[in-house]
């Protein structure tokens, strides 16, 4: 049984929360004008909003409090309801904006460690909230009612981990319904016969676009499919059209970037089945991402993404789009490292003398928890080793004429020299499915000698963020 009504607001109010003042001063130019955004200014625009923890810091009780602050701003924009509950009792939340004649539906968290989308959720209603007389807000507001799950799954987003409660794949669930939180989203569907739909996810951090050479698939793009032969209706057009504006919005902050995620329909799976009940699905999902901060690039790029697809919707410019922009698009691939060290003779420490390979290290987001404090960490780990040169990595490290050890006493600093036989035996070493910790050597002044030229570790907690 799925609980629905709207939650008094008034008991909203009796709650002491935080509020940041939504100030409503001069309408920034991106906002002023109703033409086309440009990516550029849409991502400057984000980048001086007030920052928010990384996604997946993010949890459910921030969520919650995010809610209620909406709630709470002047001017009652957003209507909130508690559209569920998870099968731990956790609050699903359903905002409303907007009076347009075209319901849009977007969800994000159905996977409970795919985070990125949902703080651009809040900084897309925060936008709408204190900008609301700004031409292009207006325009949106008066053409689309938004419908906004921010977090569909908040047991998995508290545990950092893709299922619910019950260990169920909430995106397999589309037909059995067996879960609390694809009864919402189901709810929420068939209430709002929304004329299109967003389903927001982050994909594996392996998974590349292009060849020459790879490179990350910071955001992959999906017109879902509603049927085995992919059938294309009005719907399916609008989709790809939509898309199309997706990657007009993206391709001048990561050009190259831009995947399209496999259309094989998937008859268990929520996106196919939403487009096949009614509403179109666009799916959106955010990958790896090279440089600092990763998470909130990759929530900037969402909320660019968004904002401008909306704009386009609302203008009816997304009409103007070819679905050959999307089309066109670069299939998702899966050969994208996080880190290679490439050409290096390797003094692997399995007993074997050193040989010439490349070592491609595979890490993943994750989030940790020590002393009551949620961390957000980089679980990492040896994938392959050999002629890795049809891969990608988020960082390439060159290594010709160089050597690489395992990190066999991890007091060695640079400078430090080194005395290693011609088939060296270190209980560590560097192999599949080994931690990612090398020495960097360069020749000493002997055949057997070598001098440290850098500590190389991946992974670990990053405290950075
Ligand atoms: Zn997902």
């Amino acid at each position: 049984m799925v609980r629905s009504g709207l939650i008094p607001v008034l008991s909203l109010f009796c709650l002491t929360v935080a509020l940041p003042v939504l100030a409503q001063g001069p309408v920034p130019p991106v906002l002023a004008s109703e033409a086309p955004p440009a990516p550029t200014d849409l991502a400057a625009f984000w980048d001086a909003m007030p920052p928010r923890p990384a996604a997946p810091l993010f949890t459910a009780d921030a969520v919650t409090a995010e809610v209620q602050r909406i709630a709470r701003a002047p001017g009652g924009l957003v209507a909130v309801e508690q559209l569920g509950s998870s099968v731990e009792g956790r609050p699903i939340w359903h905002l409303t904006v907007g009076r347009g004649p075209l319901a849009v539906l977007l969800w994000s968290q159905m996977h409970g460690d795919e985070p990125s989308a949902t703080p651009a959720l809040f900084d897309l209603l925060d936008t709408i909230t204190a900008h609301r007389e700004s031409p292009r807000v207006a325009r949106l507001l008066d053409r689309l009612t938004l419908h906004v799950v921010p977090m569909l799954n908040p047991d998995g987003a508290e545990r950092y981990q893709r299922r619910n409660a019950q260990g169920i794949d909430v995106n397999r669930d589309a037909l059995r319904l067996q879960t609390p939180e694809g009864r919402a989203l189901k709810a929420v569907r068939d209430r709002t016969r929304a004329a299109i739909g967003f389903n927001l996810h982050n994909q594996n951090w392996r998974t590349s676009v292009g060849r020459t050479p790879p490179k990350p698939a910071t955001i992959s793009l999906l017109a879902v499919a509603f049927d085995e032969a992919r059938t294309e209706d009005a719907g399916r057009v609008l989709t790809k059209k939509t898309s199309a504006v997706l990657r007009d919005a993206l391709e001048p902050l990561i050009p190259g970037q831009i995947g399209r995620y496999d259309d094989e329909f998937e008859v268990r799976a929520f996106g196919d089945n939403v487009t096949k009940w009614g509403t179109p699905v666009v799916l959106i999902e955010s990958g790896a991402v090279a440089g600092e901060r990763p998470d909130q690039q990759l929530t900037r790029l969402n909320f660019v993404a968004l904002l401008t697809a909306l704009d386009a919707l609302a203008s009816g410019r997304v009409h103007e789009a070819t679905t050959a922009r999307y089309e066109s698009l670069p299939e998702n691939e899966d050969r994208l490292f996080h880190t290679i060290v490439r050409n290096a003779t390797l003094l692997a420490g399995t007993g074997v003398p050193g040989f010439v390979a490349d070592v491609g290290v595979v890490g993943q987001r994750v989030v940790r928890r020590s002393d009551g404090q949620r961390r957000l960490g980089l679980a990492a780990r040896i994938e392959d080793v050999g002629d890795l040169r049809v891969f990608g990595a988020l960082e390439v490290i060159e290594a010709e004429g160089k050597f690489l050890a395992p990190l066999f006493d991890p007091a060695l600093q640079p400078g430090a020299r080194v005395t290693i036989g011609a088939s060296p035996t270190w209980p560590a070493t560097i192999t599949q499915g080994a931690p990612p910790a090398f020495l960097l050597l360069t020749r000493g002044e002997s055949p057997d000698t070598y001098v440290v030229e850098r500590v190389i570790r991946v992974g670990d907690t990053d405290r950075r963020q």
